[in-house]
């Protein structure tokens, strides 16, 4: 199956892409059409399926194209954001809100894989989490009484599953792991079979919220009585992109020598964090790690990313074969919750949106499919306050945030260019790619594998700001909101719709 990346992710070993039923716009009136088939959208649209609505699914490539296909499929109630970091910032009963959130969207995919029979390596498991030093010790005691007290079961514990030294540790009962794509894609059929339609290939380019949505897609106009952005992050220009920052995280999954597979969630509490699961794909057990996340586009090595996990993993674990590499990118809302609702700027309330995951998509996905299909079905959730993306939360570091997702370009890059400058300026090895500045213009260039020269604007076309070539995804990457594309300038994923200026070489 296809990937939004260069590296393959090891969900993609063997199985080939979705296959729909359907592969025009059927010419009809939708109760909901959702734009996304990650784990959000499909997630999503089997719940409002199965409440009666009649949905329409569209997929700009093909299903776990996304984020979806390169997770690491942990299963959390233990959140990126800390408890007591909820806890201070929303207050307690919020922290035991957002804890019980958690639990129903866990409990929600337990019951998808029983009801559907869903054959997808699930299991549920412990979370461990340890501390290494007396600064991380107090953090860990910290968040240790934060979670106990939002009601996720946690213990104190003198043993860890994995060979790294630690001082202190507790775990969180009740987590899990599956196979993220066989669980998709069984989830989508059946979508299908309850009578939902799935399009991939299909690109929601532009929308108007009217009495009903008229949505506008690569493949022709639809419509409507509502839509759902579960494309990670809306496209078009909102709020949720100052109040969502993008980031990259790296994943291995190696094979080892002994059979020291640990059998439960582990992780450390570094800045950013490793975390450590076991997976068995097609009878053969792989340990995956993963780390080293930074914001997207401000690593300009990003295969020193990889290296550096795996230099970190060989010293405490016996790794007898590098398997799989990839990586991917999440969303970081401002303020440490998703954001889930109705999307702020929509004018007639018919557009809803879910974005800023974190590294916890997995739960957030089906928590986002538990409120908005209460908000859909006109059941009063008690969570769509809380997660509301209109909600206005001033939290520490908030106007920095948005100062850094709003560092936007000046320049456009205007006129053609000459090879022979444009060899003297770039000095690419093949495979490479740069920004180079060009008689005061910034100009994208990309040397493929045949020294062949490609060259695009590097203003990304969603808010102007310059993108930055990932080496290790092969991919022009936006820092601000999160665009991506590929070496010839074509839209890959993230909030921009269309492609990066070509520029004539001559
Ligand atoms: C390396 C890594 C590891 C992670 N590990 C974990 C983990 O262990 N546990 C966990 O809970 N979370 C984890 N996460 C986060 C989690 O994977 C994501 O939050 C989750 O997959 C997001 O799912 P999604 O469906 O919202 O988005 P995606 O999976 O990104 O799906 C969005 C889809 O929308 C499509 N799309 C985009 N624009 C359009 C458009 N205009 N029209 C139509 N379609 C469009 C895209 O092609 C894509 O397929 C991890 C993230 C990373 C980067």
């Amino acid at each position: 199956m296809q990937r939004d990346g260069a590296t393959v992710s090891l969900w993609q070993y063997n199985i080939p892409d979705y296959e729909t039923k359907h592969t025009t716009l059927p010419a009809a009136l939708f109760d909901v059409i959702i734009a996304g088939g990650g784990i959000t959208g499909i997630t999503t649209a089997l719940l409002l399926q199965k409440s009666g609505k009649n949905c329409l699914l569209l997929e700009s490539n093909t299903l776990g194209f996304g984020t979806t296909g390169g997770t690491t499929a942990h299963l959390n109630t233990l959140l990126d954001t800390p408890y007591n970091t909820i806890a201070k910032d929303f207050g307690e009963k919020n922290a035991q809100l957002v804890a019980k959130a958690a639990q129903d969207a866990l409990n929600l995919i337990s019951n998808n894989i029983s009801t559907y029979n869903i054959k997808c390596e699930y299991q549920t498991q412990a979370a461990y989490l340890f501390s290494q030093n007396s600064q991380q010790d107090k953090e860990l005691d910290e968040m240790f009484r934060a979670t106990a007290h939002a009601g996720v079961q946690v213990s104190y514990v003198n043993e860890i599953p994995i060979p790294i030294s630690f001082t202190k540790a507790f775990k969180a009962e009740g987590q899990g792991k599956f196979h993220p794509i066989e669980y998709l894609f069984a989830l989508a059929k059946q979508f299908e079979e309850a009578g939902g339609t799935v399009l991939q290939h299909c690109r929601v380019t532009n929308w108007h919220d009217d009495e009903n949505v008229t949505v506008e897609t690569t493949l022709g106009k639809v419509e409507g009585r509502k839509l759902i952005f579960a494309t990670h992050i809306p496209p078009g220009v909102s709020v949720l992109h100052l109040r969502c920052a993008p980031y990259r995280s790296y994943a291995i999954a190696v094979e080892l020598n002994d059979e020291n597979y640990p059998d439960h969630l582990t992780y450390d509490l570094y800045n950013p964090y490793h975390y450590y699961r076991t997976q068995e794909v097609m009878g053969k057990k792989y340990f995956i790690a993963g780390g080293e996340d930074h914001k997207t586009g401000h690593v300009e090595n990003t295969e020193a990313c990889f290296l550096k996990l795996e230099a970190y993993v060989r010293k405490y674990f016996n790794v007898k074969e590098m398997a799989f590499k990839w990586s991917s990118q999440y969303y970081e809302p401002a303020d440490g919750l998703p954001y889930i609702g109705h999307m702020p700027g929509s004018q007639k309330g018919n557009i809803y949106a879910a974005t800023g995951f974190s590294g916890n998509g997995m739960t957030w996905s089906h928590v986002a499919a538990l409120v908005l299909c209460d908000m859909l079905t006109g059941v009063p959730s008690p969570y769509e306050e809380l997660f509301s993306p209109g909600r206005i939360k001033p939290v520490a570091g908030f106007t920095a945030f948005v100062k850094e997702n709003v560092d936007v370009a000046k320049e456009f890059v205007k006129g053609f260019f000459t090879r022979d400058k444009i060899e003297s300026l770039s000095d690419l090895a093949h495979g490479e790619g740069k920004v180079a500045n060009y008689e005061g213009e910034k100009i994208a260039l990309y040397k493929d594998e045949n020294g062949q020269l490609h060259a695009v604007s590097p203003v990304c076309r969603h808010l102007k700001c310059h993108v930055a070539w990932n080496i290790a995804e092969q991919s022009w990457d936006c820092p601000c909101h999160g665009a991506r594309y590929n070496y010839n300038g074509k839209v890959i994923t993230g909030p921009a719709s269309t492609n990066l200026e070509q520029i004539n070489i001559e």
